[in-house]
């Protein structure tokens, strides 16, 4: 057997210093430990209301150009925007009892490391981001009641998170003549034909049944000629004495054979006679914007041509319900015409640099 050779008092001093030592690092340990978890609790508490916040954050702006007060005969744009890191699967916007046409485009800015508000960074910019904008036009009929109306969003994201927000817009009063024409033999036929009206609407709505989904225009929209105005857009007409509707675009008074020009750039969806509008060519200029141009005596373009602004199309005439040489320019949203003045000089909005397309 063997003996330490210190004594016994040596040994307790040296059992006590060890017991001190230990006790002394398991304390250590354990404030280090209690300090650790309760950082940790911390931690964890605030990226749980990091969390909570960042799900609550709205996935999407929505906002109307030009302004929510628009005349009657003026459009609305309707500008739905992802947010950042945010991605949309489904957006619905309904008004005046339907759906309208949303077009997928997408709008680069500057990404930021240090969180600025979206679109908006603070500090450096690190890259870029890519944020989805569905873009809608909405035509405010001339002939549609001046009033409070809304557009009823409903927008879903990839976390298969539905909101539903309503966007309430004013519709205002536009004056608008009226004009008596007094028509007869060929031209008072075709005034009263049903069918003939029935005949060139069908075809007009078919051939702008759908449009580019992305700006095919190139700047400010021009004139397709130059003249006197010899009805304006939305004149409240009675031929006959018989109410026929309003006016859907301006007259442009210009001997016959004058070079009818593209008001902008865009794709030819239509050309040839109609029954009432005589010869036609229609231009898509995407997102729903369409030109068409009537009463043609020759047709320089054909169906699927790409045109460019100030492009000849055609040549003034008087062809179809017609009483002297001139042009009926229409503009219209999808189907419904709106004044042709807020084209021209002019472009929707938004300005379209901010609008990047990738698809
Ligand atoms: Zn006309």
């Amino acid at each position: 057997m063997t003996r330490s050779r210190r004594p016994p008092f040596t040994r307790t001093l040296v059992t006590l210093g060890i017991v001190g030592v230990v006790a002394l690092s398991a304390w250590a340990g354990w404030r280090v430990a209690e300090t650790v978890s309760r950082r940790r609790a911390e931690a964890a508490r605030r990226a749980a209301e990091a969390a909570a916040v960042e799900a609550a954050r709205p996935s999407f702006t929505a906002r109307l150009e030009p302004s929510s007060t628009p005349d009657q005969g003026a459009y609305l744009v309707l500008l739905v925007e992802s947010t950042s890191g945010r991605v949309i699967t489904g957006v619905e916007a309904v008004v005046f009892g339907g759906k309208l046409p949303a077009y997928q485009l997408t709008r680069q800015v500057a990404a930021d490391v240090t969180g600025g508000t979206p679109g908006r960074p603070v500090g450096q910019p690190a890259g870029v981001e890519i944020r989805q904008v569905y873009y809608s036009s909405l035509a405010i009929g001339s002939a549609r009641k001046p009033g409070d109306y809304a557009i009823t969003l409903r927008v879903t994201d990839s976390r298969g998170i539905e909101k539903t927000e309503s966007l309430p817009f004013t519709v205002k009063q536009k004056k608008f003549e009226v004009q008596r024409l007094t028509v007869t033999g060929q031209n008072a036929a075709l005034a009263s034909d049903d069918k003939a009206w029935a005949y060139d609407r069908d075809q007009v709505n078919a051939a702008k049944a759908s449009s580019v989904a992305k700006p095919l225009w190139d700047g400010d929209f021009i004139r397709p000629l130059d003249g006197d105005i010899s009805t304006e857009f939305g004149q409240i007409r009675f031929v006959n004495g018989v109410e026929t509707g309003r006016h859907s675009g301006l007259d442009i008074e210009a001997p016959m054979g004058a070079v009818v020009h593209a008001t902008n750039a865009g794709v030819v969806v239509f050309t040839g006679p109609l029954k009432i509008s005589g010869n036609t060519v229609i231009i898509d200029h995407g997102l729903g914007y369409f030109s068409s141009y009537n009463h043609l005596s020759k047709i320089t373009v054909k169906t699927g041509d790409g045109v460019k602004k100030g492009q000849d199309i055609g040549r003034v005439g008087s062809t179809g319900f017609s009483t002297s040489a001139h042009l009926h320019w229409t503009m219209t949203v999808s189907l419904t015409a709106v004044s042709p003045w807020l084209f021209v000089g002019r472009q929707p909005p938004p300005p379209i640099p901010d609008l990047l397309i990738i698809k």
